[in-house]
């Protein structure tokens, strides 16, 4: 019998009372991705020897009972933008060249001290700008659900692969919905944690005000244990908190009663899919009836989100970016000079979209232009972060959409980087305002498409967020079959 339909929960107990080993749940997925990827795409890098290594250790440990932990043994997948000591990370980019990380991040690391075994990277958009998949330089990711069409991004691998039950959980980042909006797409769910929540140390910076690293699961109560096991202060990196972690897994039980849920006006406005907008407030009128209040709010500066966002990512991904020269790490072009080996240097490793942003980026930033544009940015975050603020001062989360549509076709918005920055009104929000997001799924389209309700919580508020997806996830019980991904 395979194992790869399993959540993390059952895998963990199967493995403690003895009926599988490690070694054979990670057989189980890397058979899984054989059988499968061909048509999938979501993995740039698969580790078979040093998986199987690694789940033979956490066989041993589990045997001696030495440091176990509830992931000790189970199979992870993590995005190519993390440094995982001895494998590739390429942040989907070409300008890495053959670079192989030489330290670990720390979200990686913790997961390799609590026993998981980590398969590969995942495919992404390049340096994780893109919410379809499509800017990698590498490959394009499929939809396990529609194979034509787009698995979401920039998460793209990871969401695949935990849809198409390759692993049960993967890590991910999420700069402007990059892993709510692909876990929507997938029918899996994904978190963003606040702000200073999950230590950053050891990934490929795309905008630093911005970047969150998260899970993405099959369930909500395996995401719990996910964050739970990667959250927390790293001396490595200043911008986490030093606050205690709460104890998500605790978070999940314990249910509706009470819970005041904010429905955003401007999240159903026009642009909003009537089917996704219906399975939305299907799931809302669940929670309702079991416990929980629902109070229509409005978050008036929603739609500058894309214009403060587009602004604001660039600017900070023009600097971050300007690293890559060609002298610190991977690539580097043959040239007569200096400034020519930095110009082909960029110019050759950089994607158009990359490229796209560095300009914008610049641009926005240089004198004359600051004022009008990175300034204006930075007060219209200011007066979207209120919003939220002052409606978490009568409600205790939100809910609404993750994205206007369900999974757009393959190559429909590849060329069109306004539509393609569009649908991330949904999820923008969150990241500019520093606050905790997940997407749980709540049911499928007409097409046969899953549709994800979000759920955002005050700055910290992650407890809330898993007390109410882990609450709606039982209620709903969708019953769905996975997509096969058959040939
Ligand atoms: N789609 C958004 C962008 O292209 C968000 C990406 C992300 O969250 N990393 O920037």
């Amino acid at each position: 019998m395979s194992t790869t339909g399993w959540t993390i929960r059952r895998m963990s107990a199967a493995l403690r009372a003895g009926e599988v080993t490690a070694r054979k749940l990670t057989e189980d997925a890397l058979a899984r991705i054989a059988a499968t990827e061909a048509r999938l795409g979501a993995w740039l890098a698969i580790y078979r020897d040093q998986a199987l290594a690694q789940a033979d250790a956490a066989d041993r440990r589990r045997q001696v009972g030495d440091r176990v932990h509830p992931l000790t043994g189970i199979p992870l997948g993590v995005k190519d933008n993390f440094n995982v000591v001895g494998m590739q990370a390429t942040a989907g980019s070409k300008i890495l060249g053959d670079y192989v990380a030489p330290y670990e991040s720390t979200a990686t690391a913790r997961l390799r001290e609590a026993g998981a075994v980590i398969l590969g990277k995942t495919n992404l958009d390049e340096f994780a700008m893109g919410s379809s998949g499509e800017y990698s330089a590498f490959q394009t990711t499929r939809n396990p659900w529609d194979l034509a069409r787009i698995p979401g991004g920039s998460s793209a691998g990871s969401a695949a692969a935990v849809a198409a039950r390759h692993v049960p959980g993967a890590l991910g980042t999420d700069t402007g919905g990059s892993i709510r909006q692909p876990a929507s797409h997938c029918g899996v769910v994904g978190v963003n944690p606040s702000c200073g929540r999950v230590s950053r140390y050891g990934i490929f910076a795309f905008a630093s005000s911005l970047d969150q690293v998260g899970p993405l699961a099959r369930d909500v109560r395996d995401a719990a244990l996910l964050l739970q096991t990667i959250a927390g202060h790293d001396d490595r990196d200043a911008t986490t908190v030093p606050r205690p972690v709460p104890d998500y897994s605790a978070a999940c039980e314990r249910g509706l009663d009470g819970l005041r849920v904010g429905v955003p006006r401007e999240y159903f406005g026009p642009g909003i899919a009537p089917a996704v907008a219906e399975k939305v407030r299907a799931a809302l009128a669940v929670l309702e009836k079991n416990g929980a209040t629902l109070k229509e709010i409005s978050l008036p500066h929603t739609k500058y989100c894309v214009a403060s966002y587009y602004l604001l990512a660039p600017a900070e991904c023009s600097s971050n970016l300007a690293r890559y020269d060609g002298v610190r790490y991977g690539r580097r072009a043959a040239a007569d000079d200096l400034i020519d080996m930095y110009t082909r240097t960029r110019h050759e490793g950089f994607g158009p979209e990359v490229t796209r942003r560095i300009l914008l980026g610049t641009f926005s930033l240089s004198s004359g232009y600051y004022d009008a544009y990175y300034l204006k940015a930075q007060k219209a975050r200011t007066l979207i972060r209120r919003d939220f603020l002052d409606a978490f001062a009568e409600i205790d989360v939100i809910g609404g959409p993750v994205a206007p549509e369900t999974a757009f076709r393959l190559g429909e918005r590849v060329d069109d980087p306004l539509a393609m920055y569009l649908s991330d009104v949904l999820t923008l929000g969150v990241n500019l305002a520093g606050l905790p997001g997940l997407s749980v799924p709540c049911g499928l389209d007409p097409r046969g498409l899953p549709v994800g309700l979000q759920l955002i919580g005050p700055p910290f508020g992650e407890e809330t967020i898993f007390r109410a997806a882990a609450a709606y996830e039982a209620l709903a019980d969708l019953h769905w079959t996975w997509p096969e991904v058959a040939p």
